[in-house]
């Protein structure tokens, strides 16, 4: 009993190789071949004749050595079955413990000596059933696309990640930028003696406005203002006195204007205004104002300082930036026909010289 406990599980392989030589009288024998299975359930008596036989018949002589047979060719030999009647699910082959290899002659034969030698049985598989290589194939496949996403969600993290990264320090390196051309621009836009705008600054803040409420700027009253004979301040008190004048001069008509006026140092001692909103009229008025506060004003070394003006204006705003410039031309020729005239005096553009422009 022993040994049908250690039963061979046959259902690994996939055929059986066998080196039989036989021999005997003629005519020539078949040989039969069995796989003997043992189950409990018919051959719990343990003999030999309860193990269910599973059979292939052959001729020996027609086979090249060796001979081999597939497994699925064994069948259950039909005389066993009608001695040992088993239920339905028992009838089929039973190769998961097969116990002996046996080879018998047939039924019937011719007296004599018969002789069946079997050098080598060789039980051949394939590693794997092919069953269990498609679930392993799917397996890896499976496997290898959870893998690839996993990997490709990560590298897309990483990416993103590093976009993130690159985008923030961008913007940091940009609000710097930005901050460093804020200050070259205010100082491009801007005289440095005397901190009021350059020319620059005066058309940059002028644009804008023009873009943003043109409508609201006109008439535009323009104002050139030049200090009178100031060279002769340079002269006599130095470059430095002549930059303070400069310097309270500029301060003296901003702290006199109104806050939506442009001032602008035009270059050297010269001075521009433009005026939104205000006729040549009253543009004049505020001109002879402000002269009238210069007059007014303690100068260092006790300087009598005094400036000529001339004024303009653009009536219409469908001019636009061009209409501006004309009347800019226009205050200054008024201007140099005050100095003409004698100088610390306002001359206002013949109206038809603006009305031209
Ligand atoms: P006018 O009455 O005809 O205007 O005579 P002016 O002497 O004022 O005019 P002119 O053009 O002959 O001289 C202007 C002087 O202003 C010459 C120049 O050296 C001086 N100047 C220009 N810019 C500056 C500056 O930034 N600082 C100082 N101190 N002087 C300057
Ligand atoms: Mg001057
Ligand atoms: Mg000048």
């Amino acid at each position: 009993m022993a040994e049908l406990e250690q039963g061979l599980d046959l259902t690994q392989f996939d055929s059986v190789r066998l080196w039989i030589r036989a021999s005997g009288p003629e005519p020539q024998q078949y040989i039969r071949v069995f796989l003997r299975h043992y189950d409990p359930a018919y051959a719990g008596s343990g003999k030999e004749a309860d193990l269910k036989p599973h059979e292939v018949v052959y001729d020996p002589a027609a086979q090249a050595l060796p001979v081999e047979f597939r497994l699925e060719q064994f069948m259950v030999a039909s005389w066993w079955v009608q001695n040992h009647p088993l239920p339905v699910h028992l009838l089929g082959p039973q190769l998961d413990h097969t116990v002996y290899l046996t080879l018998t002659t047939p039924g019937t034969v011719q007296p004599g000596l018969h002789r069946i030698e079997l050098e080598a049985a060789e039980f051949v598989g394939v590693w794997v059933a092919p069953a269990q290589f498609r679930l392993a194939i799917i397996a890896v496949w499976v496997f290898s696309m959870g893998g690839f996403l996993l990997w490709d969600w990560r590298r897309s993290r990483r990416k993103l990640d590093q976009a993130l990264r690159g985008k923030r320090e961008l913007k940091q390196a940009n609000a710097r930028l930005q901050a460093i051309s804020g200050e070259y621009e205010a100082k491009a836009h801007h005289d440095a003696l005397t901190g009021v705008s350059n020319r620059l600054g005066l058309k940059h803040d002028l644009r804008l406005l023009m873009r943003a409420q043109e409508e609201l700027m006109f008439p535009l009253a323009v104002v050139f203002t030049d200090i009178d004979h100031f060279k002769s301040i340079n002269d006599s008190l130095g470059h430095d006195a002549g930059d303070e004048v400069l310097k309270q001069f500029a301060q003296c008509l901003k702290t006199h204007i109104q806050r939506e006026d442009l001032l602008a140092r035009w270059g050297g001692e010269e001075f521009v205004l433009l005026m939104p909103l205000t006729t040549a009229e009253e543009a004049f008025e505020v001109a002879e104002r402000l002269r009238k506060l210069l007059a007014e004003q303690t100068w260092p070394s006790g300087l009598t300082v005094s400036a000529s003006f001339g004024v303009a204006q653009a009536r219409r705003h469908s001019d636009g930036e061009a209409g501006v410039e004309a009347a800019m031309r226009s205050a200054d020729q008024a201007m140099y026909k005050a100095k003409r005239e004698g100088r610390n005096r306002v001359v206002q553009a013949p109206a038809e010289d603006a009305a031209a422009s």
